[in-house]
């Protein structure tokens, strides 16, 4: 079958009685440049291993084994896990397993050393798939997924966005965030009701010791929950650890140089790390 033509797509879901299921996000990628675009975007190079989540048909698998790399496939379906090896030729570069990729026991899965991960994530659960697969200390070394282009533009959003929320921040500790390109609805089939977007992480080294990571997103996670507040106000607030009086907040801010009077989305993240130091230190 022909994983980019309509046509095949929809008679082999005919023929199989296989009712596309709208809450696992199946909607299956059925162009061919988008799937060139997202080969060569993630540069994928023969012998690299390979991550896929949600592997579906197996167009994006296809594609992959065909630059000559190692694909392990996770798929939640049974009705698409089952099938897929074989549709493609019990290729020996394949393996494929049937999971839920948010229950994955990723510490195993991640210590084989992953060079990719490449994917068209379901609408519904992608954002927390990436977060969990990018936040490990395992993580491969790029990810490239398709998202919905809200998501997409929230991971890569810049200080000052309004897009700019806690996922973004969080990625960006440990990543190059970048929008690749724009994908039109129409390249799914069954057609979503939002556009996608193409969007490459690049893991770089992060400068932040693990004590001090864990008061990074302790920090970020409280302050983009009341992110209408200014820092200074909102943190006064909070409960323990992070809420301290105005003296020790001003000192705080003063080592970080940060003003009281920013908003959690107007930090860089090399601000959110200096205030993580700071909370660290005090
Ligand atoms: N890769 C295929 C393509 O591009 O046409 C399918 C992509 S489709 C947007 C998302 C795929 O993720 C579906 O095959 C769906 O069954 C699978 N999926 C949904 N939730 C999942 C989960 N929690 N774990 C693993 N796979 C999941």
């Amino acid at each position: 079958m022909n994983l980019t033509s309509p046509s095949h797509v929809k008679a082999w879901c005919i023929e199989n009685g296989f009712h596309p299921n709208r809450t696992l996000g199946q909607n299956f990628l059925i162009d061919r440049n988008i799937l060139d675009a997202i080969i060569a975007g993630a540069g994928v190079k023969a012998g690299y291993n390979v991550l896929e989540i949600g592997p579906g048909l197996g167009v994006l698998t296809e594609a992959l084994l065909a630059c000559g790399a190692r694909v392990t496939a996770v798929e939640k379906d049974s009705r698409l896990a089952s099938r897929l090896a074989e549709a493609l030729g019990n290729p020996t570069d394949l393996r494929v397993l049937e999971a839920d990729a948010l229950e994955l026991e990723l510490d195993a899965l991640l210590a084989e050393g992953f060079d990719a991960c490449v994917s068209n994530l379901p609408y519904s659960v992608g954002t927390r798939i990436l977060i969990n697969i990018a936040l490990h200390p395992l993580a491969p070394k790029s990810i490239t997924v398709l998202v919905q282009t809200e998501v997409a533009e929230r991971l890569a959003a810049d200080p000052g966005c309004d897009a700019r929320g806690q996922a973004g921040v969080w990625l960006q500790l440990d990543h190059d965030v970048a929008l690749v390109r724009a994908v039109k609805a129409s390249c799914f089939w069954p057609r979503p009701e939002v556009g996608s977007s193409i969007v490459r992480l690049d893991r770089h080294p992060c400068a932040l010791t693990p004590g001090e990571r864990v008061w990074f997103f302790d920090l970020t996670r409280y302050a983009f929950m009341h992110r209408r507040k200014q820092l200074g106000a909102s943190l006064r607030k909070a409960p323990e650890p992070l809420g301290r009086d105005d003296a020790a907040l001003a000192a705080l801010f003063a080592a970080a140089g940060i003003v009281p009077t920013d908003r959690a989305e107007q930090l860089t993240n090399a601000q959110w790390q200096s205030l993580a130091r700071a909370f660290a230190r005090a």
